[in-house]
């Protein structure tokens, strides 16, 4: 939580020398309560105060980080209890398990199933985040060699799940270069999993029985030097995981809790798939960092992802696609052109509708601030002047002979002045572009 500037003026030296350019430290305090002052600026700040300030304007919930290169994996630093505040920042990594007790061909084949659950929705690639190595067989060797095909057989972040130090350490040796979480110490482990884990630059899981004794154990744990911590609190049910994680997010967000600021980690193994994505899909609304399951149906996948997909995406901006032109299929001079908005949820259903008619197209994306064709006409963000304007900004002209525009039949009502201000031949599409196919097929000659 920011510090007001009384509050900083406390730390400062208030000998009002006006070295950093302000008459008063008074006055300083208020610059850099408004961060429009650097506490550089002021030479005779103490380190105490430095250290002090350094603390109070830390995130109330750390940002921990795990996995490399392109699958470097970042959860926690969220500042809000509800989305519509402000957004949450770190969509939670869905996360699969693959038990040490595999081998072979069952091994290969489970990481392969692991890697293929990626998926593109609205023109984005989603998929699973991490692979979750469970020492099933309470043997360090088997483990760790497990860990090890995976990092070799998957560019997916690593997470190391046991309650062993011996188990951690070996496979932890084998494949560090990757980063893995490792998951996690108890009030029993706090300090030897500390020490691989600070050794290693790996974060660390904590896991307990009560937020008290939750909160205990990560003091213990950065006392050892280990900063990175991921939170995992026992539940029985759906009800009391909720319960806990809302609990654990007030306490770090909303009352600064320094020892439950961290990002959360839950593990859903039980139940069957459509079960197991149903509670997966509760924790990613409120409020798990990571989620382990270990479905691998793409069934039960794809809804976690859709769900993270929008409660992580920004309220207050729609998603949007490039207003241009986008040429389906392989079109030519001949080809149909239309129009749509560039609210990605409109232009992806478009786009997919015209790749199902499997007629070469051109699809004409209008700028209207990321609107559905209804509310931007109603808006009067679509009208005869912005689809004209758009139409000469990417010169269509160029693209096809013929002079003839598909609208969409929502706005049928705006074809003559269309016509007028284009000189375009305007056709009336269909109202669902579900109906594109048969339109494209039967009207478009
Ligand atoms: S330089 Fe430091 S001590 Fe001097 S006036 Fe500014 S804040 Fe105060």
């Amino acid at each position: 939580m920011a510090l007001t500037g009384l509050e900083i003026f406390k730390l400062l030296p208030k000998t009002n020398c006006k070295k950093c350019g302000m008459p008063t430290c008074l006055a300083f305090a208020m610059q850099l309560a408004q961060k429009r002052a650097k506490l550089e600026d002021c030479p005779d700040v103490s380190e105490d105060s430095k250290q002090a300030l350094a603390a109070a304007a830390a995130p109330p919930m750390r940002k921990v980080t795990f996995g490399t290169a392109d699958n470097q994996l970042s959860i926690g630093q969220e500042t809000v209890l509800f989305r519509h505040e402000e957004k949450f920042y770190s969509p939670t990594v869905v996360a699969v398990t693959v038990s040490d007790k595999l081998t072979g061909q069952d091994l290969k084949n489970r990481i392969e199933a692991i890697n293929s659950l990626q998926f593109e929705r609205v023109g984005t690639q989603i998929g699973a985040g991490a692979i979750a190595v469970i020492n099933d067989s309470t043997d360090p060797a088997a483990f760790a060699s497990v860990a090890e095909m995976v990092k070799q057989s998957s560019n997916l972040a690593l997470i190391l799940v046991s309650d062993s130090p011996d188990a951690i350490f070996a496979a932890v040796d084998k494949t560090k270069d990757s980063v893995p979480l490792l998951a996690a110490a108890t009030a029993d482990t706090a300090e030897t999993m500390a020490k691989i884990a600070k050794e290693n630059n790996c974060p660390l899981v904590a896991r307990a029985e009560s937020i008290e004794s939750l909160s205990e154990l990560t003091e213990k744990i950065k006392s050892q030097g280990a900063e990175d911590i991921v939170l995992c609190l026992h539940a029985e049910s759906l009800r009391d995981k909720l319960y806990n994680l809302t609990r654990m997010r007030v306490l770090s967000l909303k009352k600064v809790f320094r020892p439950l600021g961290y990002p959360t980690i839950s593990f859903i193994a039980d139940g069957d798939p459509s079960q197991q994505a149903a509670i997966a899909t509760s924790l990613i609304c409120k409020y798990s960092g990571i989620v382990v399951v270990d479905t691998v149906e793409p069934y039960a996948f794809l809804p976690m992802l859709t769900a993270r997909m929008n409660i992580f995406s920004d309220p207050q901006k729609p998603v949007q696609v490039e207003p241009k032109v986008y040429p389906i299929g392989e079109p030519d001079e001949n080809s149909p052109m239309m129009f749509t908005t560039n609210f990605s949820l409109t232009y992806y259903t478009v786009e997919s509708d015209v790749e199902a008619s499997r007629i070469p197209s051109y699809i004409l994306v209008v700028d209207t601030e990321g609107t559905s064709v209804l509310t931007a006409y109603s808006g009067d963000k679509l009208n005869e002047k912005t689809v004209a304007d758009a139409m000469a900004k990417h010169n269509v002209e160029s693209l096809v002979k013929h002079r003839r525009l598909i609208i969409p039949g929502y706005v049928a009502v705006m074809s003559g002045k269309l016509e007028e201000a284009t000189n375009w031949e305007i056709m009336v599409g269909p109202r669902e572009c579900s109906m594109l196919p048969k339109y494209l097929k039967e009207v478009w000659k």
